[in-house]
This record gives structure tokens, C-alpha cells and sequence, in this order.
């Protein structure tokens, strides 16, 4: 074989930042759940029990969470911010809102109400979830940009604690909502400040060009103020700012933190009023693949109960009560994907050889990687490997080019059909985007601990997701 022929194969398409594994077997413990190890025999296990009885048991595709892990997290979230914002320090606590768009059903929405979390929601679903599982009125947030009247309806039947009002619009509808129900109806204002936050990098000057909140520059949020102030059933708790998701750099909340208090001072100077809360938004990121560091909790609260205190006291005012809402941060590493192998393919790129290995679910279980390029790892989880590491995609079933979990990973090239593979990180924004693309049922969430396993969310069945179609009279039992 010519050497250029032999160099192109030999050559591989990895990414300069996936290292060369030195054992292909090994997991990397930050990107898996605490309860997670691998056993010498090379089979993932989750709070003891192991991925070959889940898959046996429950079938696959399906998300598995590990209980102990999520309710740790949430736990440590609700101590470092209460801790970093603690009146002995001079300021006015904190509380933790769990973001439940990231992922929510009703045993997720009392793990997070038990740890002493707030929980936030975006829609009529959400709140209803949040009622059923028993968390109180007050404990729960009301978010979106363009709320029903049916939505402000509930919330104010339910008791919300905080109704985070994003448009003109949405005054007017829930002042008179709330004018017929005979209540005051609490407000926070979400405000768009013009940071913009990715990873690693935020740009302080962004265009306020988007669907959501009041922007800062143009006098909306300035007005919003002056129309909540002046509703007498309306009650003005404070401010709130979100400014984006999957965010390593501190100083983009910095610079969001200081703009919303500076407006806060302006609203409180101007109409006399007092704003006794703050909301900084969510969007800490966590540990995709190995080139993603996180900022530990603690640390952000202690960088955020810092550049909160230095800006009051700048502006001469008291410092308010400060709340945060992780989703991702909190859900997302508690859970790993279980699929099982289906067919796997050598293909020749330009730089060497990739093996495409197809599993039994694909972007209609996790769509991030189709939607937004994000990037997972992943290991195979039945057995070790004694084969040569090769470089790997992960894709689904479904008809488009594009279906494709994990981009780029190593693991054994001996990989074949009937093999388990584990995508970690997969807690958040996974099972609440799920589609039933190619109709295909989306699958279940299995909640396991040493106790046991439990679906807390039903795999769906063939029945469920067809019953929709008034057409379909033939049998769908499997
Ligand atoms: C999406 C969202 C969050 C949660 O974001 P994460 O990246 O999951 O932490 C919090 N607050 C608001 C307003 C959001 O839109």
C-alpha cells in the first residue's frame, strides 16, 4: 500500500481536544453521577444495581437517574447559596429556584420541594405537575414570555409565589386577572440587561434582539416599573435577570448583576418604593466531555454574594434577597442514557476511518446534539474492551443525517450489536425535548437507588403515542 494511502488510514478524525485514552475502559468519574462505578468486569452499575439488569428489566432506550445524586446536588446548591448570602455576613439570604424545564414530573418536583428548593415553571403543565406533587403555591415561580390568561389564572389560584412578568402585555392581563380574582398578584420583572452568555464567553454589550424580557436600554423595563408600581393589584417584589445557559465565565453574571442593581436603585429612588428581591437567573454550566471545567457551587455563590454586595453598597442601598435557578446544573448529571447496539459501520473520511455505531433511540430522546452541536462522551457499559480504541460516533435510528448523539468519543473497536452504551449528562433538556419523530414512543425515566428502581417517568407505549390518530383502529398492544 502506498504510505500516503497507509497515512490517510491510519490517520484519526479525532478532535484536537479528545485525548487518546489510556485505558478505554476507565471512566472518567467528573462526568458520571457520584453513585456510578464501573466493575472489573467492565459493567456500569448505578447505586449497585448493574446497566445489564436495567437494560434486562426495563428495556432500552431509557434514562436512568441516580436518586442520591440529584437530591445531593440539590442540596448543595440550597447550602452554598444560604450559606454565602447568610444575614451573619450582612446580607439578606438566598433561596434556589430549580429550573423545572430542564426536567420535572411530580417525584422530581417533591426531591427538589424536600431539599427546600423553590421550583420554577413556564407553563400551565408545569404548574400543574408542581401542584399534584404538593409544592406549595408560594414555593413556586411563574416564567414565559407570553403567558395564557388561563396560566395567570391558575397561578394566581394556585398561590404562586412570584410571577415573573416579561412584557407590557402581560401587565395589563394580569392586573385585570388579578382585579376579578379580588387578589394582589406578586411581581418580579424580567429584564434584559445585554449580556449575552455562552461557555466560556459573554459579550456585555449584546443586542437586546430577542423574544424575551424587558429590555434595559430602550426605557421598557424603566416603564414596565412604573406600571407595576401604579397597579394597585399588582405587588412589586423585585427584579430578574437570565442570561443564558451552559456558562463557565463568571463574569457575565457580574456584569448582569451590577446593571440589575443599578436599575433596582433608579425604580426605588424614582417611586419611592422598596424592590426586596433579586433573581440572577440560572445557566451554570456542567461537565459534557473533559474539556468543559465548571465553577464549583460554592464558589459562584461566593462570587456572586461578593459583586452583589460591593454594587449596594456602591449604590448606597440595602442588599436584597438573592435567588438563583439552576436546571441543567442540578438534573443533568444525576442521569446517564442506557440504549443498546443495534448495527455498527467502518466508514472512510478524509482522515481515517470513524465507526458509526448505532443505537436503539437517537434525537427524538436527545436532541441537543442535532440542535445545538453539544457535545457528550460516552463508554460502553456490559463489558471491557480488549480491542484497540477507535474513534466512535454515536447516532440513532431515525431518518436524517443529522441524528447523531455523541460526535466524537473512543471506545473499543470490537464494539458490536447487543453491546450497552451510556451517555452521561443527559438529566437535562433530554426527555423534555423528546419527540416522537418517526414515531417513534419516547422512552422512560427509571429512578434508581440502593432501595431499587422505579420509573418516574413511563417509557411510552406504542398505544399512547398512536392514540392521537383517530385513524388508528387495528391493534396497538405490543
Ligand atoms: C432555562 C432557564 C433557567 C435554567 O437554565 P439552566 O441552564 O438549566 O440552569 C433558569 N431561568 C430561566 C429564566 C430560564 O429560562
Amino acid at each position: 500500500m502506498p504510505a500516503h494511502i497507509a497515512g490517510t488510514l491510519h490517520a484519526t478524525p479525532a478532535p484536537v481536544w479528545l485525548p487518546y485514552p489510556e485505558d478505554v475502559n476507565a471512566l472518567l468519574p467528573s462526568l458520571w453521577s457520584r453513585n456510578v462505578v464501573k466493575n472489573a468486569d467492565g459493567v456500569l452499575t448505578v447505586a449497585g444495581h448493574p446497566v445489564t439488569d436495567i437494560a434486562r428489566d426495563h428495556g432500552t432506550p431509557t434514562l436512568v437517574m441516580d436518586v442520591d445524586d440529584f437530591k445531593a446536588r440539590a442540596r448543595e446548591y440550597r447550602d452554598a447559596y444560604a450559606h454565602a448570602f447568610s444575614p451573619e455576613q450582612g446580607r439578606s439570604g438566598a433561596d434556589v429556584f430549580y429550573a423545572g424545564k430542564a426536567f420535572l414530573c411530580t417525584a422530581v418536583a417533591r426531591w427538589v420541594h424536600e431539599a427546600g428548593l423553590g421550583l420554577d415553571t413556564c407553563s400551565l403543565g408545569e404548574m400543574m405537575i408542581a401542584r399534584a406533587a404538593g409544592v406549595p403555591g408560594e414555593m413556586v415561580g411563574l416564567h414565559g414570555n407570553n403567558k395564557s390568561v388561563a396560566e395567570l389564572d391558575y397561578a394566581l389560584d394556585y398561590g404562586v409565589g412570584r410571577i415573573i412578568v416579561d412584557s407590557l402585555d402581560e401587565i395589563d392581563r394580569l392586573e385585570t386577572i388579578a382585579a376579578a380574582r379580588g387578589v394582589v398578584a406578586p411581581v418580579m420583572l424580567r429584564v434584559t440587561v445585554g449580556v449575552e452568555a455562552h461557555t466560556h464567553d459573554f459579550i456585555a454589550t449584546a443586542h437586546e434582539d430577542q423574544k424575551f424580557g424587558l429590555s434595559l436600554s430602550s426605557g421598557m423595563a424603566a416603564k414596565a416599573a412604573e406600571a407595576v408600581v401604579g397597579s394597585a393589584h399588582l405587588r412589586f417584589d423585585g427584579l430578574h435577570s437570565h442570561i443564558g445557559s451552559q456558562i463557565f465565565d463568571i463574569s457575565g453574571f457580574q456584569v448582569a448583576a451590577a446593571r440589575v442593581l443599578d436599575l433596582r436603585a433608579q425604580i426605588m429612588r424614582t417611586h419611592g418604593v422598596d424592590l426586596p428581591e433579586v433573581d440572577l437567573g440560572g445557566g451554570f454550566g456542567i461537565r459534557y466531555t473533559s474539556q468543559d471545567t465548571p465553577i464549583p457551587v460554592e464558589e459562584m455563590a461566593a462570587e456572586l454574594a461578593e459583586v452583589v454586595a460591593k454594587e449596594c453598597r456602591g449604590l448606597g442601598t440595602d442588599v436584597p434577597r438573592i435567588s438563583i435557578e439552576p436546571g441543567r446544573a442540578i438534573v443533568s448529571p444525576a442521569v446517564f442514557t442506557l440504549y443498546e447496539v443495534g448495527t455498527v459501520k467502518e466508514v472512510h473520511t478524509d482522515t481515517g476511518i470513524r465507526t458509526y455505531v448505532a443505537v436503539d433511540g437517537g434525537m427524538s430522546d436527545n436532541i441537543r446534539t442535532a440542535l445545538y452541536d453539544a457535545d457528550y462522551s460516552c463508554s460502553l457499559a456490559n463489558r471491557n474492551s480488549n480491542a484497540e480504541p477507535a474513534i466512535i460516533r454515536v447516532v440513532g435510528k431515525h431518518c436524517e443525517s443529522g441524528d447523531i448523539i455523541v460526535r466524537d468519543e473512543y471506545m473499543g473497536a470490537d464494539v458490536a450489536p447487543g453491546d450497552l452504551v451510556a451517555v452521561p449528562g443527559t438529566g437535562a433538556y433530554c426527555r423534555p425535548l423528546a419527540n416522537n419523530y418517526n414515531h417513534v414512543p419516547r422512552p422512560g425515566v427509571l429512578a434508581v437507588s440502593a432501595d431499587g428502581a422505579e420509573w418516574i417517568v413511563t417509557p411510552e407505549s406504542y398505544a399512547q403515542m398512536l392514540s392521537t390518530d383517530p385513524g388508528m383502529t387495528t391493534s396497538t398492544e405490543t
